[in-house]
C-alpha cells in the first residue's frame, strides 16, 4: 500500500455580522469570516492538506479568489472538486485530523455535526475524521477575537 501525508492551514479574519461556516456547518455567531467563499477555512484547510498531499499546489490555485466563479461559494463544492482529484489519481482518503483554533463562540455542540458533514463529503466514516477545537488563551489574533485558523492533516492512501 502506498501512502501520502499532507497538511493545510489557513486562517479568515472575523467581522460582526458575517455568517459564520466551519467543516461544513453554520455556526451561531455574532462573527463570520471575511472571505471571498463562504469562509469555511476548517474546509479550506483541509483542502490544502489533501492537496499537499497530491502535491498538486493550493487552494488558492485550484479556486483563485479573484474569479467571479467562486465568489460566495460553498466551500463543500469546492471539497467535492478536491475529491474528484484524489479519485482521479487513484488515492482514497485514510483519515484527517482537524484543529480550529477560535476563541469565540464555543464549538462543543458543533463538532459532531462537522465531522458527519466533512466525512460525508470524503466518502468515509466519521470515526475517520477528527475536529478538535481550542482557544488560544485570550492571545494573538486569535484570542482576540480577531480571526479564526486552522491546522488540518490527512492520510491518503492507495492500494
Ligand atoms: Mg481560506
Amino acid at each position: 500500500m502506498d501512502i501520502r501525508i499532507g497538511n493545510g492551514y489557513d486562517v479568515h479574519a472575523l467581522a460582526p455580522g458575517l455568517s459564520l461556516w466551519l467543516g461544513g456547518v453554520k455556526i451561531e455567531s455574532p462573527v463570520g469570516c471575511i472571505a471571498h467563499s463562504d469562509g469555511d477555512v476548517a474546509i479550506h484547510a483541509l483542502c490544502d492538506a489533501i492537496l499537499g498531499a497530491l502535491a498538486l499546489g493550493d487552494i488558492g490555485k485550484h479556486f483563485p479568489d479573484t474569479s467571479a466563479e467562486f465568489k460566495g461559494i460553498d466551500s463543500k463544492i469546492l471539497l467535492e472538486r478536491v475529491m474528484a482529484l484524489v479519485s482521479s489519481y487513484g488515492w482514497s482518503i485514510g483519515n484527517a485530523d482537524i484543529t480550529i483554533a477560535l476563541q469565540r463562540p464555543k464549538l462543543a455542540p458543533y463538532i459532531v455535526p462537522m465531522r458527519e458533514c466533512l466525512a460525508g463529503i470524503m466518502g468515509i466514516s466519521p470515526d475517520r475524521v477528527s475536529v478538535k477545537a481550542t482557544t488560544t488563551e485570550k492571545l494573538g489574533f486569535v484570542g482576540r477575537g480577531e480571526g479564526c485558523e486552522v491546522y488540518a492533516v490527512v492520510l491518503l492512501t492507495k492500494e
